[in-house]
């Protein structure tokens, strides 16, 4: 009874906690712009199953993305387990001494033996992965995992978030073991069936008794849900928050050609206007922008935001950017952290005062450089690569036209190339009745004359 209420204390905080979490992030995306209209459901949904669920983005990688979407697979699978623990406690029926109707989903029969089945192997194949990519991270041998944008907090956050994973497979490998043990030691049946772990259990010590095996089953069972409890708080604040992140990034990306930039609808409707006087004027709102492209974070749109928060800081876009490969200083990964660090130190300001709210710093200016975003060619290749289908370049892009609209600051080969074209119709600086002189000492241009 002390362990039921207890148990619902723990997850009525845990579960508190993290609408907390959410309902700030829902706070800061109510604040932001909307990009486009979510349309298009078929395709986003195939989007989805492509490059989320089949992960054929990393499949191109045959070892590496053999291994994440193994432990992403094994992922959703432990969750059923996982939310049948939260079940069984809630309930309580965890508690109770007996062995019988501990496992509240055992009536879904051979779905749930199935489950439990592919949760028990999954939970040994993580383990191993997880290990693997912890050595790989220490080794230091990834040259995508450095950058200047990664910080020693986020190798830190990395390795963290790896060992949660490990204790939180390793508690449910106890659990399993220790519950086929007990139901052995009781001479019962248990409940699901268990490949691996039926396999091992016999390596518990059978002098433990039933109520030993007891005993480590609940042990397990704790740290079990005390670690999903704690994980699940400690994501939003991490880079492996792209384990709530993900899908719902991929759903919410742009469709089309990846290379479509957006028009800024303001400056559009006064070019219809000047090309065609009938075109319908820009409304007040239209006309009058509050901002022309991107200053701060407040600037952006909400998918700038979830975009900087799934990224799983893989290094995957700024390995082929071409700018970053030729040494410029342009890194897409830190474009992304930037933009979630940037709204990390404002969020609190921004939520009490308002989009208006100034604390005397920018995204541009601050964290991002004018150097940065004019070394990209926008040719996409980090976009293409992303596996979570992040948009770096509508960033970079809103950041070039804050620069260009507002505070005129172009580089000199684009103002150069801007006179040009207001002066001589093309962006070189010949006149357009010299347009024609290269064709004077030519066969053709004799035949004319004469
Ligand atoms: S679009 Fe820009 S940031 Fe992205 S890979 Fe190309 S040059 Fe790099
Ligand atoms: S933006 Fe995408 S490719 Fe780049 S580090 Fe983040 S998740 Fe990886």
């Amino acid at each position: 009874m002390l362990a039921h209420l207890f148990f619902l204390l723990v997850i009525g905080g845990a579960l508190g906690m993290l609408t907390w979490s959410f309902l700030r992030i829902y706070r800061n995306i109510k604040l932001l712009k909307n990009p486009y209209p979510i349309k298009e459901i078929g395709t986003r949904l195939k989007m989805l199953w492509d490059v989320a669920i089949l992960q054929k983005k990393i499949m191109r990688f045959p070892i590496v993305g053999f291994i994440h979407a193994m432990v992403f697979w094994g992922f959703l699978m432990v969750t059923f387990g996982t939310v049948e623990m939260f079940l069984d406690g809630t309930l309580g029926v965890v508690f109770d001494d007996s062995f019988e109707n501990d496992r509240v989903l055992g009536f879904l029969g051979p779905l749930y033996t199935l489950m439990m089945a592919l949760g028990d192997v999954f939970a040994y194949v993580i383990l191993a992965f997880v290990l693997v990519f912890l050595v790989r991270r220490a080794s230091k041998g990834v040259q995508r995992f450095t950058g200047v944008e990664m910080r020693h907090k986020d190798h830190l956050d990395a390795a963290i978030s790896l060992i949660f994973i490990i204790f939180l497979m390793v508690s449910l490998i106890g659990l399993n073991l220790s519950y086929l043990a007990y139901a052995e030691a009781l001479g019962k049946t248990p409940e699901g069936a268990y490949p691996i772990s039926g396999l091992l259990f016999g390596i518990l010590p059978e002098s433990w008794g039933p109520e030993g095996f007891h005993r480590l089953e609940m042990a397990s069972w704790w740290l079990h849900v005390g670690l999903v409890f704690a994980f699940m708080n400690y994501l939003p604040y991490s880079k492996h928050f792209h384990v709530f992140m993900a899908l719902p990034n991929v759903f919410l990306a742009k469709t089309g050609p990846i290379t479509r930039m957006s028009t800024m609808e303001s400056v559009k409707k006064e070019v219809l206007l000047m090309m065609n006087p009938d075109a319908p004027a820009p409304t007040e709102e239209e006309a009058a922008p509050e901002r022309f492209g991107m200053k701060d974070v407040q600037d952006g749109s909400w998918k700038n935001y979830i975009d900087s928060l799934t990224c799983t800081q893989c290094g995957r876009c700024t390995s082929v950017c071409p700018a970053n490969n030729t040494g410029k200083l342009l890194s897409p990964r830190k474009i992304i952290l930037d933009y979630r660090r940037r709204m990390e130190e404002k969020q609190d300001g921004l939520q009490k005062n308002g989009k208006d709210y100034d604390d005397g710093k920018s995204l541009y200016g601050d964290y991002i450089t004018k150097e940065e975003i004019w070394a990209c060619t926008t040719c996409h290749a980090c976009v293409q690569e992303c596996p979570v289908n992040i948009d770096h370049v509508s960033i970079i892009m809103d950041l070039r036209r804050y620069v260009y609209l507002e505070e005129s600051d172009a580089p000199s080969s684009i103002n150069a190339m801007n006179t040009n074209l207001e002066n001589n119709g093309a962006p070189w600086q010949y006149s357009p009745s010299d347009r024609f002189n290269w064709a004077d000492e030519l066969y053709i241009a004799d035949k004319q004359t004469a």
